[in-house]
């Protein structure tokens, strides 16, 4: 993974973030987890009497002064046997139960998720790595979704099984247990080494499967690009790299796995092995019956098996745990409130000093000073690449330039949260996206209180009386059915302009794309949109400039000429020799 690419990451939660997630999750459905709990300690509690029952039978034998030795042994088998089903049937209620928490908990997640990721800033959606909130947002939740709905509850039900067998034994007889117990002590060394190692190693199997998710995607979606270019050797080898870091990694976690397993299977053999020769020693001196040894035996090989459910999923659980911190760290990043941003105390806007790279390359703005008025109509101009549709996405807050600030009333435009940012400085550009939704709230977007009556002024201020004439009106699911076209879709995007009704408008070749007639009709809707507002036209076409109060001429990423259309001619600058060239042509 290049610098670049990891510095594009968003955060990833900590361990105490991660706690208080966890303990969240369980606070949130008490009643589920406390019904899992209790359903599992009577289930545990009637798997111990099986065992010792076992012990009392071997007894009964061994003593030889039962007078009807068979009826008692009868009698004993049968409570084992009600009891084992006792067993069967508590646990599997209590799986039940906890599959049916692990849904609900999955589901809080996934909710959590998106309203996390609808709340962060343009700035940082739009610096962000897209695979990288992508992959959150489909494989991390869905590994965190699977390993609530079996992981958790499989693992409430071995985890208290164990807590009780390991009681039973202890309580059986403290000497022979404790015995036992000792030789478990291998599991323990076994599973530290694993964890120490495990965290890091699956956040990295996590990263790069995004990165190579990435780098695949880029691909496909610029196979035009790959195929004009000729880029087919770069695109394969950038893909083979990414493909050897997920490689690399995912040869980490399985390494780690093939040393838990093994030492595993045999640390748990161990105590078995430890009771039978303490309980033949403790025996011989009379400190123990035969029962009580065949009973402790039990217990500990029934320990097996929650244990190797625990295991299992521990291995299960370090993925998920990784994939719930990426989940998680989305709450890491700073959401500007009302609170935080102050408020703007009017409607000015100064950009001072303003220096702007793209992802740690080189510059593309140099020390930009503008002051917007309010009111004005400002003509960006300048030849491709000088940086006029850079410095239009810092003036609507959609980039936070790398040192010096673009402020609107005094306050930072990238700090201002979505709702109060829509308010102030709205960007048009051509590209508009339609949701698959109704009509109604295609445009609530914008301003999500809005009434039925709004909408429709709305569309009708954009002469989009077309739009309002859809079979449903405002509840037409607009999208897959109703596509629409470039035209609608832009008198669709000037319609939310006008709801949002933002004192400051930055238009990018806002009519650029419509036919010449639609872009009249488009201009003149337009035209009542930008009525009494600040405007900033992003200009491709000279025309645009000469209408305008004053003209900003940006040349790679400078400055250099600022004043009114006869100011500019008279100075005889760049903009009078592009003026002369273009009216002359
Ligand atoms: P203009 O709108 O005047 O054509 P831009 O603001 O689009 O200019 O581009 C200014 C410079 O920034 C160009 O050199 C362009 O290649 C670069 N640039 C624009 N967008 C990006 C981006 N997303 N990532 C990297 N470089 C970019």
């Amino acid at each position: 993974m290049s610098a670049g690419t990891r510095d594009r990451i968003l955060p990833v939660a900590g361990s105490a973030r991660l706690r208080a997630a966890v303990l969240g999750e369980l606070a949130a459905d008490r009643p589920a987890v406390a019904a899992m709990l209790a359903l599992n300690a009577a289930a545990a509690g009637a798997g111990l009497v099986g065992p010792w029952l076992l012990g009392r039978i071997v007894d009964v034998v061994a003593d030889g002064t039962d007078p009807d030795p068979l009826r008692t042994i009868d009698r004993l088998a049968l409570v084992v046997v009600l009891s084992t089903l006792v067993q069967i049937v508590l646990s599997r209620i209590a799986l039940g139960v906890g599959y049916r928490f692990g849904e609900r908990s999955a589901a809080r997640i996934r909710e959590r998720l998106l309203d996390r990721a609808l709340a962060l800033p343009p700035a940082v959606v739009e610096a962000a790595d897209p695979a990288d909130l992508i992959s959150r947002g489909s494989t991390d939740a869905g590994v965190v979704a699977s390993a609530l709905r079996r992981a958790v509850p499989e693992v409430a039900v071995a985890v208290v099984q164990v807590v009780f067998l390991v009681a039973a034994v202890l309580v059986l007889d403290p000497l022979l247990g404790a015995c036992g117990l000792l030789c478990l002590a291998g599991l323990g060394v076994s599973l530290r080494w694993y964890l120490r190692r495990a965290r890091s190693a699956y956040l990295h199997e996590a990263h790069t499967g995004a990165a190579l998710a990435g780098t695949v995607t880029d691909t496909a979606r610029g196979a035009r690009t790959v195929e004009a270019l000729a880029l087919d050797h770069e695109r394969a080898a950038a893909a083979e790299t990414a493909i050897g870091a997920a490689r690399s990694a995912r040869l980490r976690t399985l390494s780690l796995r093939s040393v838990l397993f093994p030492s595993v299977d045999v640390a748990l053999a161990l105590p078995v092995v430890g009771v039978l020769l303490a309980g033949a020693a403790l025996g011989r001196a009379g400190l123990v019956t035969l029962g009580t040894v065949v009973a402790a035996t039990v217990y500990l090989r029934q320990l097996a098996t929650p244990l190797d459910t625990v295991m299992i999923w521990v291995e299960q659980l370090q993925g998920a745990a990784a994939s719930l911190a990426r989940l998680e760290g989305l709450a890491e990043v700073r959401v500007p409130t009302a609170a935080t941003a102050g408020t703007p105390r009017d409607d000015r806007i100064e950009v001072r000093e303003v220096h702007h790279a793209y992802g740690g390359g080189p510059d593309v703005l140099h020390g930009i000073d503008l002051v917007i008025r309010p009111g004005e109509r400002l003509a960006v101009v300048g030849a491709s690449g000088a940086g006029k549709s850079t410095l239009g996405r810092l003036l609507a807050g959609l980039d936070r330039p790398r040192t010096g600030a673009v402020t609107v009333g005094g306050v930072p435009v990238a700090d201002l949260p979505p709702d109060r940012l829509r308010a102030q400085v709205v960007l048009v550009t051509q590209d508009h996206h339609v949701f698959a939704d109704t009509l109604r709230d295609n445009l609530r977007l914008a301003r999500p209180d809005a009434d039925d009556d709004e909408l429709v002024r709305a569309l009708d201020a954009v002469g989009a009386h077309r739009v309002a004439d859809l079979p449903d009106g405002l509840d037409t699911v607009l999208g897959r059915e109703i596509p629409l076209d470039g035209a609608r879709a832009q008198q669709l995007a000037l319609a939310r302009v006008v709801l949002a009704d933002p004192h400051t408008l930055v238009l990018d070749e806002a009519t650029a794309l419509l036919d010449p007639r639609t872009a009249r009709g488009t201009e003149r809707a337009l035209a009542s949109v930008l009525a009494g507002r600040t405007v900033v036209a992003i200009a491709h076409r000279l025309q645009t400039a000469r209408d305008a109060d004053r003209i900003a001429v940006l040349d790679e990423g400078r400055l250099v000429e600022l004043g009114t259309h006869d100011e500019l001619l008279a100075a005889g600058g760049a903009y009078a020799r592009s003026w002369r060239s273009w009216s002359s042509g």
